[in-house]
């Protein structure tokens, strides 16, 4: 019998490492690759703001796992992760449901000889009271989708009420306070994707909303927008969010979020419509029942710098999902980011053949390409490092096409050339021919 390799979660990390295996020894049959995950489709996550704001239709860049795996030689399961028999190496999954709560999949177990586990994250609430009742989180393509409808609901309940002859609403529901409640990119990026919303959505005719009364604050307790990048990013990401009318608030904590306000640790209430959560992760609370596997507070599985988990040289995790040390000896982990997890699905995707050949593993060493942070299609504003551009600002449309590259690096591991081309190509015929926002 071949080698089972058991990857669980197919995000920006785990399905190119599935992908990239299944083509290396899948398809000779060096090695059994089997993909397990809670969904039957793949949507890249940082792509999830725009589906929120409806710039983006999530159906044009999703990936079906069935197809995928027949294509790249490796076998999908739908199932959820629920534990973990170390001494069978059996991987235990609970019954996957489809969108109608409908069973796709059995509880079950699956045999393993290599495991990966890359189950991604979730925002974390910090036990803010009112965080999981009355925010709109961006963990998942439905949340995403949910907000998208919510706030289409909401233009299109004004525009039913508003008289015809005056263009207002006369209940005084023509006004839209929209709180993002952190200031990371995901937080910023969202920002500036409503903002551009807020001024095309009038031009569909749901012009009872006007673009000057949809109000966005973004607000982060940290000092500044950005804390993870370099101070003049960060600066650069305010003033733009500012001269879009975007409000910006630091150093403000939440202390609790209620149907219609957000309240603030300094007493203040600031009113808000809908509340969007991007205040900080963690990965799911399930890997704390991983048969003794060593998790962090944020529950990520700690890793050597091989990957493998601490405990458990034959279970590895990586992304998100993983803390693995930097090896600048500091006590920081690799940052949650997609890059870092493509950067991790390579690794292993070259590795674990050659451990299956009986070499030694080396450490992954995390290379920080850089950061760059999307402002609709308004700008780009970042930095690029490597080992001919060190720590480069950008902005503008140079920044823009950079941070395009990240997403079609992940396309062309996926999907390949060819077929990465013709996604572009298809892609530019889409914004001729359809509205440019998402309005169903
Ligand atoms: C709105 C947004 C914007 C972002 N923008 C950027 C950016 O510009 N640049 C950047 O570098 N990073 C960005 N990120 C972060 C980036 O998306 C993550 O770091 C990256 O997706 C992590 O990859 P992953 O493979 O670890 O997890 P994910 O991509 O989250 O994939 C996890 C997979 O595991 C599956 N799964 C979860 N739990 C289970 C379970 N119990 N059982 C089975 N399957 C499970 C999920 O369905 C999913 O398919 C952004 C994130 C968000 C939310």
């Amino acid at each position: 019998m071949s080698h089972r390799i058991v990857i669980v979660g197919g995000g920006a990390g785990g399905l190119e490492l599935a992908t990239r295996l299944g083509r290396k020894l899948g398809r000779r049959g060096h090695a059994h690759i089997t993909l397990v995950d809670r969904k039957l489709t793949h949507v890249w996550k940082p792509l999830l703001h725009e589906v929120a704001a409806g710039s983006l239709d999530f159906s044009d860049n999703d990936v079906n796992y069935l197809a995928q795996a027949r294509w790249n030689h490796f076998e999908f399961q739908p199932g959820v992760l629920c534990g973990l028999d170390r001494g069978r190496r059996e991987v235990m999954l609970a019954e996957a449901l489809d969108e109608g709560g409908g069973a796709m999949a059995p509880a079950r177990r699956i045999a393993y000889d290599t495991l990966v586990l890359a189950v991604g994250s979730r925002s974390a609430d910090f036990g803010v009271p009112g965080v999981r009742e009355h925010c709109s989180f961006l963990d998942t393509t439905e949340e995403a989708l949910s907000f998208h409808r919510r706030l289409l609901r909401r233009y299109l309940q004004a525009h039913a009420r508003a008289d015809p002859h005056e263009g207002t609403d006369m209940d005084g529901h023509d006004a839209l306070d929209v709180v993002i409640v952190g200031g990371g990119a995901t937080g910023v990026e969202l920002a500036a994707e409503l903002r551009q919303a807020s001024w095309q959505l009038p031009a569909y005719g749901l012009a009872s909303i006007q673009p000057q009364r949809v109000r966005i604050t973004v607000l982060d307790r940290a000092a500044r927008l950005l804390a993870a990048l370099p101070e003049r990013v960060g600066r650069d990401a305010e003033s733009t969010l500012e001269a879009l009318g975007v409000r910006v608030l630091c150093d403000v904590a939440v202390s609790e979020v209620t149907d219609a306000a957000v309240l603030t640790k300094d007493g203040k209430s600031i009113p808000a419509t809908f509340v969007v959560w991007a205040a900080g992760i963690e990965a799911p609370e399930v890997l704390d029942t991983l048969d003794g596997l060593e998790t962090t507070s944020r529950h990520q599985l700690k890793v050597k710098p091989t990957l493998q988990t601490t405990l458990d040289g034959d279970v590895f995790a990586m992304g998100d999902c993983a803390a693995c040390p930097l090896e600048d000896g500091s006590e920081r982990s690799v940052p949650p980011l997609a890059q870092a997890a493509q950067q991790q699905a390579r690794f292993l995707a070259e590795n674990l053949p050659r451990r299956l050949a009986g070499r030694t593993l080396p450490d992954f060493r995390f290379r920080n390409r850089g950061s760059l942070v999307s402002l609709a299609g308004y700008t780009a504003v970042g930095s690029l490092m490597g080992n001919l551009l060190r720590d480069v600002t950008l902005e503008g449309r140079l920044a823009r096409v950079f941070y395009s590259l990240l997403y079609r690096r992940h396309q062309l591991v996926v999907h390949g050339m060819a077929r990465t081309a013709m996604a572009i190509v298809l892609a530019r015929i889409h914004r001729r021919t359809e509205p440019r926002l998402k309005l169903h």
